[in-house]
């Protein structure tokens, strides 16, 4: 059974995604942050896969610097173990916010917890699609897209991406460029199958 993994700091937008992508509309968000959670898995209607939400890493508010490490160790282990059986990941992060936070955790002896995820999932041979939420709220779109790109080590523009950043708004129900850009991934991986 195939999946694509859903990963993304806390408070992304990662559980309306999920909703909006699978018609879910009552399953419990784990709205407590820094509950623990495990894998959800959710059937996309009419596919042979399904999404895993995996739950949110980075900082939340109350939860202890070992707890989210551990967190994040879980995260890596579940991705690293189904590695073989995961179609696709979605990197999820807010285009309002993204680059700043990106920006405000670059050090020499730091790498931003999307950054990372980003080039852990790639190195696995995983597709990786950057599910860019919240772009209701974002005004200078193509500058903000093009500075996630580069910090992604993407060469701008960002249109030259669509397989990779999608911008999007789970709120408004606005998936179209993921749903575009997945879709080319399921694709190429059926070519490779011949
Ligand atoms: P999670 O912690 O990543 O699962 O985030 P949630 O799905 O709980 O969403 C966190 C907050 O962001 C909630 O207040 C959502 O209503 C809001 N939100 C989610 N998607 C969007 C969006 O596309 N646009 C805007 N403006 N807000 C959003």
């Amino acid at each position: 059974r195939q999946e694509v993994v859903l990963v993304g700091r806390s408070n992304v937008g990662k559980s309306t995604l999920m909703r909006e992508l699978t018609g879910h509309s009552k399953f419990t968000t784990g709205k407590k942050p820094g509950v623990t959670r495990q894998p959800n898995h959710f059937d996309w209607a009419g596919d042979d896969f399904m999404f895993t939400d995996l739950p949110g890493f980075g900082f939340m508010s109350g939860v202890e610097e070992d707890r989210r490490e551990e967190i994040k160790t879980d995260i890596v282990q579940y991705i690293e173990g189904n590695a073989d059986d995961i179609l696709a990941g979605v990197l999820v992060v807010d285009g309002k916010s993204v680059v700043d936070i990106i920006d405000r955790h670059s050090g020499p002896d730091e790498i931003p917890h999307d950054v990372e995820m980003f080039h852990f999932l790639r190195e696995l041979g995983i597709p990786v699609v950057v599910a860019v939420n919240k772009m209701d709220k974002v005004d200078d779109r193509d500058e903000r897209l093009n500075d996630l790109c580069d910090r992604l080590g993407l060469m701008p523009p960002w249109k030259q991406w669509s397989d990779v950043v999608a911008p999007i708004s789970a709120k408004r129900g606005n998936l179209d460029a993921l749903e575009e850009a997945l879709r080319t991934h399921f694709h190429e991986q059926k070519r490779d199958d011949l």
